[in-house]
């Protein structure tokens, strides 16, 4: 199980709430697509020989690629390496991007899983975030895609703006259930670090969110999904049964993958790679082919590769398997056996055999308990 991760680091306008890399301005396109396939070609060994199980175009905003860029990225991927038969190749999209031409265009290329950043199907939701997109075009590219023949959708909602009151949550959700869609992710607002929102709670003009509503909200979704058949398989993400998203699941697996372009990170097990998040030094490293490194790297430590099991674990439906933590080393089984029997008895975890998840209500609480039990 492996994939390819491109991070396409162009957006047409800046959401308030995002910390993501990306630049508003086109001018480097083409230079940051040529120096993507090339840093493809050098780093087509980095992964395990076997075929690609998955390739996901993230972002910034993949749907603002033409059929040539596509055309271009697929023809490279082919070259250098195999796919499996049934490998899941997801492209993030947003809804204004999503006209008739350009589903048709992504139904005959080889993309066959659309991830839809609708966020919400209220326009004072998507005027508060800065949006591209109305709420009409959040439905309406759902009908196109679902028309179109794309089966294989997920969309994006997000919970706990200020602008978003309980009954707009159960509404947004109920439309999106309505649509039948076998994936769904969903997550609350945050204030992250130099983004407009930030800006604009430090200055009074928003006011601060509430912690209360989001876990009202996060609860009501746990609950709404579940009542429709949804699996909450990851703390973030709800699926089908059978459609869990397989590039995600593999992440949260500690499987490796390989991510290209500006901002994107790699993994191979053992270091964690992450490319410069600046689109002119990327492209600038990468046409000089000199061996200047656009990158950083991170080698993880056993204590490392056990807090970051036990982060990514917990948040899962697979929970932590107190046999893995053993093979990693007997005295983090022994930390983690001292320290998860408060959250069993304050049934904020559950235990079967040496499996241990997050109870619903741990759920809510999902990183403060990782966090008591890192080494
Ligand atoms: S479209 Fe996505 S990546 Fe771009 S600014 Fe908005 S949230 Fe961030």
């Amino acid at each position: 199980m492996s994939g390819i991760y491109f991070h396409i680091p162009f957006c047409k306008q800046a959401c308030h709430y995002c910390n993501f890399h990306f630049s508003t301005s086109m001018k480097l396109k083409e230079q940051v697509i040529d120096a993507m396939l090339l840093e493809l070609e050098m780093r087509k060994d980095y992964l395990p020989k076997e075929p690609l199980s998955s390739i996901y175009f993230g972002g910034g905003t993949p749907s603002l690629l033409d059929a040539d860029d596509l055309q271009r990225f697929f023809e490279k991927i082919n070259t250098l390496f195999q796919l499996q038969p049934n490998a899941e190749i997801t492209l993030e999209a947003n809804p204004d991007d999503l006209t008739n031409e350009k589903l048709k265009m992504l139904a005959d290329s080889p993309v066959n899983r659309l991830s839809i950043g609708v966020q919400s199907f209220f326009e004072e939701d998507l005027v508060f975030m800065n949006r591209a997109h109305n709420a009409r075009e959040a439905q309406q590219c759902l009908e196109q895609a679902l028309r179109l023949g794309f089966h294989d959708i997920t969309i994006d909602l997000i919970y706990g703006a200020p602008t978003t009151s309980d009954a707009m949550w159960e509404e947004n959700l109920r439309i999106a259930f309505d649509y039948n869609i076998p994936h769904l992710s969903s997550y609350a607002l945050t204030v992250e670090e130099k983004t407009a929102l930030h800006h604009f709670v430090k200055t009074g003009k928003v006011a601060a969110l509430e912690e209360e509503k989001a876990a009202r909200q996060f609860e009501y979704l746990m609950a709404a999904t579940t009542s429709v058949g949804y699996i909450h398989y990851e703390i973030s993400n709800f699926a089908l049964p059978g459609r869990f998203a397989r590039h995600n699941t593999s992440y949260w697996q500690g499987a490796p993958y390989l991510g290209i372009g500006p901002a994107a990170h790699s993994f191979n097990g053992i270091v964690r790679r992450w490319n410069v998040a600046n689109n002119a030094l990327y492209v600038k490293a990468l046409e000089a082919d000199t061996k200047d490194a656009y990158y950083e790297i991170e080698q993880l430590s056993a204590a490392d590769r056990y807090n970051e099991y036990v982060m990514t674990g917990l948040r899962t439906i697979w929970g932590v398997d107190l046999g893995h933590i053993a093979a990693m080393d007997e005295t983090f089984a022994t930390h983690f056996q001292k320290h998860v029997q408060s959250f069993i008895e304050e049934k904020k975890m559950i235990q079967e055999g040496k499996v241990y998840r997050l109870s619903s209500t741990g759920r809510l609480l999902a990183d403060g308990i990782a966090a008591e039990l890192f080494f």
